[in-house]
């Protein structure tokens, strides 16, 4: 198929409006200032608005389509006390008139603060399992207690970092790069850095660059948790099956992906001197909020790039606000 088609074959696909689209493409001079660097651009998805946005909501758009849902009784999905996935996934099925079930990987605090307060806030019913690798059969146990009741349960992936839920992403591509065309001619490079994780966002983002054929812009994944071969593979392989979706026989990503791994620190939600740092910085200098486990520490991978490399005149940095406010109030 030519990347038109699949471009149009992405457009039409059945989604779930639930997005403030587009989000704001806003400047950072007095960080760009800060770091010496050419022009920083923030694309604000932390403000794509429905049960106080981030991310998770583009690629849920897809995931929790009409057509998917519409049958169902009981959304069951998993993740930690403060993920965000579970967070929207929780806000829709209270919009939508649905049980929700998070199975959790860890005890819930017992003053629940952040995203935790606000699982029980839309009403979801929480099922606490021993790690990260019983959240699998935990969901497929809560779905057949479902059945068993005469329900009938939809399981969505865990962070909606499918080859479906990443068309939310390669979406995003296409109105990113709008956003940076209407800016004027374009520099000759633009770097984008992005927390990565399950990596539905990062796969998503290459995809979409991928079909419009932009190798002007280099996409940076900062990872929170896996190793950089990890990160590059899964974001391969979920960009690969996102590209099957749209009949798309070209290149899932048209552009190295480049993997970093070098702001994890000690783990997954652990803060480091460097996310700090970046909480900092973009707090005082542009009042923007980071959180502690993803946009942190893609900040600080942002600015630990630009103190090493600088940045040229024909050079754009355009940082990825993937939202998770509420974990810096948890
Ligand atoms: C889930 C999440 C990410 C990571 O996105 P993936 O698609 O899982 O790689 C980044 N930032 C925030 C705030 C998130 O909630």
């Amino acid at each position: 198929m030519s990347n038109d088609r699949a471009i149009r074959r992405l457009l039409a696909w059945p989604r779930a409006h639930l997005a403030n689209l587009p989000t704001p493409l806003i400047p950072a001079g007095r960080l760009a200032a800060e770091l010496g660097a050419a022009d920083i651009l923030v694309k604000m998805d932390a403000e794509t608005g429905f049960g106080l946005g981030g991310n998770k909501v583009r690629k849920l758009e897809f995931e929790l389509a009409p057509d998917r849902v519409r049958d169902k009784t009981c959304l069951i999905t998993a993740g930690g006390p403060q993920s965000n996935h579970c967070r929207v996934t929780a806000a829709f099925a209270a919009r939508s008139g649905l049980r929700c079930i998070l199975v959790m990987q860890a005890p819930e605090p017992e003053r629940p603060t952040g995203n935790a307060l606000l699982h029980r806030l839309f009403g979801a019913e929480i099922r606490t399992v021993a790690d990260r690798e019983a959240r699998a059969p935990g969901m497929a146990a809560a779905a057949a207690d479902i059945e068993r009741q005469g329900g009938r349960p939809l399981i969505v992936p865990i962070g909606a970092s499918t080859g479906l839920g990443c068309l939310g992403y390669a979406i995003a591509a296409l109105e990113l790069t709008e956003q940076l065309d209407d800016l004027g001619p374009p520099p000759h490079r633009t770097v984008v850095f992005v927390a990565s994780s399950s990596c539905g966002t990062l796969a998503g983002l290459a995809l979409g660059m991928s079909l419009l054929g932009r190798d002007d812009v280099e996409l940076v994944g900062v990872s929170a948790d896996l190793r950089s071969d990890e990160l590059c593979d899964r974001t391969l392989q979920l960009a690969t099956e996102g590209a099957d979706l749209l009949e798309w026989a070209g290149p899932a990503t048209s552009t190295g992906i480049v993997a970093v791994d070098s702001q994890v620190g000690d783990g997954y939600g652990i803060p480091t001197d460097a996310s700090n740092e970046a909480t900092d910085l973009f707090g005082r200098l542009e009042g923007l909020v980071l959180d502690p486990t993803y946009t942190a520490k893609a900040g600080a991978g942002m600015i630990d790039w630009i103190r090493e490399r600088g940045t040229s005149s024909g050079e754009r940095i355009v940082f990825l606000h993937t939202g998770g406010h509420p974990g810096l109030l948890a």
